[in-house]
């Protein structure tokens, strides 16, 4: 039978097309964003699926809305996109850079954030450590579902979902905060980060922080939130220096991910200069 989903690549026109077609391919199904991870799944030795659903044409995924109380970004925006879409409001520099400074342009224009968020072994995506430290949330869909979720979580649930989900939006709130992001790349553009450092801090009125938010990518094979730096930031000054001698007497928590370009140790000793670099960025 010729339904969608027998087809190697089925373009979806519509949400719901997408669902149904992800829904019938089951586990053999996979959702086909910007394809600039899947496209080098030889590389890697991976398989290939046997069928992808395209979700590039869906015009409810390339929304991007912005309120006064939160943004909501539709899954296949892409990194070009969002950049453009968030250089004038400072609160999210730290996307801004994320997505703005991530690959090179050609990828940026057609890597989306739901397909930096939901590919499970990318360990140096530069969206997740700066949407962890912006208290994303992620929409969740499949046929007849819809879930919201922060990020933490779905990144602890994303490789163990069901087949037949995709990512639909990610919702940021939004509050006054200042935030960075500094990355590490081996050279000076177009690879992978070593390690990622995303930053966003509250202040009290007088210069305290408030609240802080350290997300770190690509150490460890999943992105995480440095929470025994957050709480040695708060209640004090922001101030680049001693932001570093912290994470310098925090950074063994870390297991850095060996590979062929980057030792393990090496990833957890750039830490407290990409904290520095972070927090230099805010004005401290
Ligand atoms: C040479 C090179 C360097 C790069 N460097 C960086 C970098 O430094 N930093 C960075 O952040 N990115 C980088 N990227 C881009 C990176 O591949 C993307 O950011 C992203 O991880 C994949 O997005 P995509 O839209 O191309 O996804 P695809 O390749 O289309 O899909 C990737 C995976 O996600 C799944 N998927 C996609 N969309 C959804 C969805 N909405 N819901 C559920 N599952 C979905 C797919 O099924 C697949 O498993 C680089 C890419 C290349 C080729």
């Amino acid at each position: 039978m010729d339904t969608p989903a027998s087809r190697s690549v089925y373009v979806a026109p519509s949400l719901t097309s997408a669902l149904d077609a992800l829904d019938e391919g089951g586990a053999a199904a996979a959702p086909f964003a910007g394809g600039t991870w899947i496209m080098r799944a030889p590389i890697r030795h991976e398989l290939l699926k046997p069928r992808y659903v395209a979700i590039g044409s869906i015009p409810e995924l390339h929304g991007i809305k912005i309120d006064a109380d939160a943004v909501e970004i539709g899954a296949a925006v892409t990194h070009a996109t969002l950049a453009a879409a968030l250089a004038e409001l400072s609160e999210f520099n730290v996307l801004t850079a994320a997505a703005g400074r991530s690959a090179n342009p050609a990828i940026r224009g057609m890597a989306t954030i739901g397909g930096n968020l939901a590919t499970t072994a990318f360990a140096a995506a530069d969206c997740v450590p700066a949407l962890l430290c912006l208290d994303a949330e992620v929409e969740i869909a499949s046929r007849g579902s819809r879930e919201r979720i922060d990020l933490e979580q779905f990144l602890t649930m994303r490789s163990t979902l069901a087949p037949g989900w995709l990512v639909q939006r990610i919702i940021v709130p939004r509050q006054e905060r200042k935030t960075a992001h500094a990355r590490l790349p081996l050279r000076q553009a177009g690879d992978y980060p070593t390690a990622i450092v995303s930053l966003a801090v509250s202040l009290d009125d007088v210069g305290r922080v408030q609240t802080a938010r350290v997300a770190v990518g690509s150490v460890e094979p999943v992105a995480r939130r440095w929470e025994r730096l957050e709480d040695a930031l708060v209640g004090h000054p922001l101030n680049a220096a001693k932001a570093a001698h912290a994470a310098a007497g925090l950074a063994d928590e870390f297991t850095g991910r060996d590979s062929t370009d980057v030792p393990a140790w090496y990833r957890v000793r750039v830490l407290p200069g990409l904290v520095r670099r972070a927090a230099a960025a805010l004005g401290s």
